[in-house]
């Protein structure tokens, strides 16, 4: 399978190769290397991040959004320029065919497997059955959590120095 991550030390996007026998990602920008601990990459099968070793992951489509969104707005576009020109026909023509455009494009893409914490995407992998969908709960507890060392990393390494203000 294929992960495309973020590097931890130089926040480039970088994209590897990785199956049971990785035991080292590196960084292609950087001297950053991750050990990825074994075990955590199957044959088809993915049991925790090999950047950030969480094992909160979530599957969803691989759908390219812009894409999507793209259709969406074309054919209501082109629905109202034909609507406005009484091709009734037309119109729903239009709507039913962007419509199938749109579920065609979301049975043919595959599932990729996200981490909730890093954001990592895995891709190539066709069992994904032990990790769940989109849960926002989990998604916000990472959120808060990184938020929180931004703002520590932020404060620097005294915090106790606005306290004597
Ligand atoms: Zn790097
Ligand atoms: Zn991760």
């Amino acid at each position: 399978m294929e992960v495309t991550f973020r590097c931890p030390s130089c926040e480039k996007i970088g994209r590897r190769r990785i199956d049971e026998e990785t035991t080292e990602l590196a960084c292609d920008h950087c001297e950053q290397r991750c050990q990825v601990p074994s075990g955590s990459v199957g044959e088809q099968s993915l049991a925790r991040c090999v950047i950030c070793r969480s094992h909160d992951l979530f599957i969803r489509k691989d759908f390219p959004q812009r894409l999507g969104v793209a259709i969406v707005v074309i054919g209501s576009l082109a629905s109202c320029i034909a609507w406005l020109r009484y091709q009734v026909f037309l119109t729903f023509g239009i709507l039913f065919t962007t419509a199938a455009i749109d579920v065609l494009l979301y049975l043919l893409v595959r599932d990729a497997v996200v981490c909730y914490r890093c954001g990592a995407h895995y891709r190539g992998c066709d069992e994904w059955d032990s990790h769940g969908d989109f849960d926002l709960e989990v998604h916000e507890r990472y959120r808060q959590e990184a938020a929180r060392e931004e703002a520590l990393s932020q404060e620097g390494p005294s915090p106790h120095e606005n306290q004597r203000a």
